[in-house]
């Protein structure tokens, strides 16, 4: 196996847990049960709480400044128009509000219900905004009055407070061009030589040793752990590839303490077409970023929800729907049996974090998402062999969910998950195939992976669009250490379907590689199987996931891992 012989040729150290992660089990076993978990604790409500008012804050100064655009048309067109425009915000001013729960299921979208936020969240939430306009305030009626009066200065209070979250997010140039738009205040003009004399201070970074993190779906509860309702070989998989929602704060929080800043795998790379026809693509030597930031590279897999999760048993989401506000946002079932759409996944939980932190992407990038197609995206079931309870394709995990789903309407399921992933791509989420069938790339022939990606596309383009990323399924490579050569038919199979980025499992964080047509980088997995290997120092590979850890900024893994996780967690 290429992969293998990468690691024991170049790097001792990846071999075994290369190993680990070929026999990774394909996370399409089926397996369902219930159980309790502990009541979430009277901290973490008071920290919703806040959370909630903090995000109805920031829809009060997101409305505030549509407001202040309406006001300046108003100025030009007249009374009469105002008039008509504070009508229409005072109907709207109604409806961002939070609702009660829909406790029976499949709401279209009725809470936002956040469970565990960041700890610092109450003031961070503040400085992450750095909203400069006086706008706590009401942004209501009072807000509509002082359109009539002092237009202008809202508007450039609004323009301000925008073209901060963009240089928040490093894009000098977008903040500065921002603000050009209109007559300079002082303020202005003062933030803008403070932006132009930051950007001087940038530095290149070197996008070959950028560290690629990588997340399974978030588990909100212990029911993942519990072996008596879910058997043994279920919590091995939840335990073994899987983080909770606890875990995962801690590490993003302390990524972000270290000055670690999300930028995309796009944002790695600069892709030209060629004469040929031919996509090339090379290292991006000009992504500038502060001298005390680095960047780090996202990916989450398998974000199906498949059959094996449960389906609201095992503590993770059902399915992803998108809020009011045009958000992304997961459904989730607890152990109550009460469902509430909220932050219970990495999407919507990154989403946030950054919409208070925005210094933490660079140029708002997000990550990507490596999909399937097997048991259909984002909790709907899109693929096309549901259509017909009698197709030989399905298996009895398929079937079972059918016959539970007597109004399963396929036609409907297609359009939900695209307005999902149409509403990532707004965020700036990025897909990429994991192969159709959650193939071994390594170990299936051509023929196979030829016939697995006409499927991909055949259930998920419609949904997804075109992609040229491969996120390899177990991490499992088609090629070894060196590059992908012109006698690899796999690669060239790939690349003639578009593919210029790939990417396998690589415990040595932060390995690129640039060919003249592709990009490959390695990832390490945030995981039980990780943290138990970082945190124990007996472990078979604790040296390497030490390393990997410590080199994230994470520290302490031993103080966030969850209580109910069995161990040892000495493979995946
Ligand atoms: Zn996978």
């Amino acid at each position: 196996m290429d992969n293998r012989q990468r690691a024991r040729e170049s790097r001792p150290a990846t071999d075994e847990r290369q190993r680990a992660r070929d026999s990774r089990p394909v996370m399409d076993e089926r397996q369902r049960a219930r159980d309790s978990r502990p009541a979430m604790d009277e901290r973490q409500r008071a920290r919703e709480r806040r959370r909630r008012e903090e995000m109805i804050a920031r829809r009060k100064r997101i409305r505030r400044l549509k407001l202040a655009i309406a006001a300046v048309l108003i100025l030009l067109i007249g009374l009469a128009v105002w008039f008509g425009v504070t009508m229409f915000r005072k109907t709207r001013g109604g409806a961002g509000g939070i609702t009660p729960a829909d406790p029976k299921n499949t709401p279209a979208v009725s809470v936002i219900n956040e469970t565990s936020a960041p700890e610092d969240s109450g003031s961070d939430g503040q400085e992450g905004t750095q909203d400069a306009s006086p706008d706590s305030q009401d942004a209501q009626g009072e807000g509509a009055d002082q359109q009539e009066t002092s237009a202008a200065p809202a508007a450039s209070a609004d323009l301000m407070s925008q073209a901060r979250t963009l240089a928040a997010g490093y894009d000098y140039d977008g903040a500065i061009a921002l603000l050009s738009q209109s007559e300079m205040t002082e303020e202005m003009r003062q933030a803008v030589s403070e932006w132009e004399s930051a950007k001087s201070s940038c530095v290149a970074v070197d996008v070959s040793t950028v560290p690629h993190i990588f997340f399974h779906s978030l588990i909100n509860d212990d029911r993942a752990f519990d072996v008596n309702t879910l058997g043994a070989d279920r919590v091995r998989q939840n335990n073994a590839a899987m983080t909770t929602t606890v875990e995962f704060d801690r590490m993003i929080e302390d990524m972000y303490e270290a000055g670690y800043v999300m930028v995309s795998l796009d944002d790695m790379c600069v892709k030209t077409t060629g004469a040929d026809g031919l996509v090339h693509v090379e290292r991006n030597t000009s992504l500038m970023l502060p001298p005390d930031k680095k960047p780090f590279v996202l990916s989450i897999d398998d974000l199906s929800y498949y059959h094996s999760y449960g389906i609201g048993t095992q503590g993770y989401a059902t399915k992803m729907v998108v809020d009011e506000n045009g958000k992304p946002k997961c459904v989730y079932t607890d152990e109550n049996g009460n469902t509430t759409v909220g932050d219970y996944d990495v999407v919507p939980r990154m989403d946030t974090f950054i919409e208070q932190h925005p210094d933490f992407a660079y140029h708002g990038a997000r990550g990507t998402v490596a999909m399937t197609g097997y048991n259909g995206v984002f909790g709907y079931r899109t693929n096309n062999y549901y259509k017909d309870i009698n197709d030989p394709h399905l298996d009895p995990d398929q079937i079972l969910w059918l016959q539970e789903h007597p109004d399963f309407d396929w036609e409907q399921d297609c359009r939900d998950a695209k307005a999902v992933a149409d509403a990532m791509k707004a965020e700036g989420w990025t897909f990429a195939s994991h192969t159709y069938g959650h193939l071994n790339a390594t170990s299936s022939d051509l023929d196979r992976l030829m016939n697995d990606h006409e499927r991909w596309k055949t259930v998920n383009s419609p949904i997804l669009g075109d992609v040229d990323k491969i996120i390899f399924a177990f991490g499992a490579d088609i090629g070894g250490v060196g590059g992908y050569t012109a006698d690899n038919a796999k690669f060239q199979y790939f690349k003639g379907q578009g593919f210029n980025i790939f990417c396998n499992v690589d415990g040595n964080i932060g390995w690129t590689e640039f060919g003249d047509t592709f990009m490959r980088t390695g990832r390490v997995a945030l995981d039980g199987f990780t943290m138990y290997q970082a945190m124990t120092d007996s472990a078979a590979a604790h040296t390497i996931y030490a390393n990997d850890y410590e080199k994230l900024g994470i520290h302490d893994v031993a103080s966030f891992f969850n209580q109910y996780r069995p161990t040892p967690i000495d493979s995946e």
